[in-house]
């Protein structure tokens, strides 16, 4: 059987999920400060790869710190958030008015110094709409607000604002018995909303997990040539690095279970137990 340290010895660089794996609402999951901490000994390149929004990388690498998982910096942190802060920083024209939906910790995470970010409910107007986060809101105002203003810039530009997805996932289970709608969902409303009501529909660009733009940002840091994914979510995680032609380890702290493996993009490579190495 192949062990943990037999997996990290053969990757160049590692790219580990956050939540599930180093951590859960509870703290530290069980093994995962040793396994930092053996990688940090090792000197081996890892790179933590999270569709976490709400939050700025510097933000989730204290967070991990005080729970106890031992980073040795921030820069490890590749997040969905920053991704798209990125996207918005290099892509979108300065001045250009970028309205968000999530909540207000959201605009610090898009801060790009030249653009004017507002939360959707302040924003008669805006060019880009970023889908961020499904939390910290009130649903059905804030998603209506955002529908009215897009039908505005549409009567008014004869365009519709581009739409920036950090984190596809439509649906996620919240706990082993509870499931709530992923900030995905809100692009297909928008995409269904906007086609009924004016026979067109928004540009949607992703960048969450399972997206390559995640693995594409971890091996352009890196400058791996082999890389492997640990995850505990297969529709995200293990998808994601499939698609993206690296190794998928599956480990089962988090979300997903052996059961949960089933169409071929998303089987695991490797499944194991837990970080103990
Ligand atoms: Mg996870």
């Amino acid at each position: 059987m192949i062990t943990l340290e037999h997996l990290v010895a053969s990757h160049d660089t590692l790219l580990l999920d956050v939540m599930g794996v180093l951590i859960n609402k509870k703290g530290a999951i069980e093994g995962a400060p040793q396994f930092v901490d053996y990688l940090n000994e090792k000197n081996k390149k890892y790179f933590l790869l999270t569709n976490i929004c709400g939050d700025t990388e510097i933000g989730i690498y204290e967070r991990l710190r005080k729970n106890g998982i031992p980073l040795l910096s921030w820069e490890c942190v590749i997040s969905a958030g920053s991704l798209v802060q990125d996207y918005i920083f290099n892509n979108i024209p300065a001045g250009a008015k970028v309205a968000f939906i999530g909540p207000p910790s959201c605009r610090t995470v898009l801060d790009t110094g030249k653009h004017s970010i507002v939360s959707c409910g302040e924003a008669e107007l805006f060019d880009v709409l970023v889908l961020l986060d499904d939390e910290g809101f009130s649903f059905r105002e804030i998603l209506e607000a955002a529908l009215t203003a897009c039908v505005r810039y549409f009567k008014s530009s004869g365009k519709l604002p581009l739409l920036l997805l950090a984190n596809s996932d439509s649906a996620y289970p919240r706990g082993s018995d509870s499931y709530a709608f992923g900030s995905g969902i809100f692009a297909t409303m928008f995409s269904e909303a906007l086609k009924k009501l004016l026979g067109t529909e928004p540009e949607v660009i992703s960048f969450g997990k399972p997206s390559n733009r995640m693995f594409a940002e971890g091996k352009r840091r890196s400058g791996a040539s082999s890389m492997m994914m640990i995850g505990d979510q297969v529709a995200t995680d293990i998808l994601g690095a499939n698609m993206f032609g690296i190794t998928s380890t599956l480990v089962l702290t988090g979300l997903n279970s052996r059961t949960d493996v089933g169409q071929e993009l998303s089987t695991p490579n490797h499944i194991i137990d837990n970080l103990r190495i």
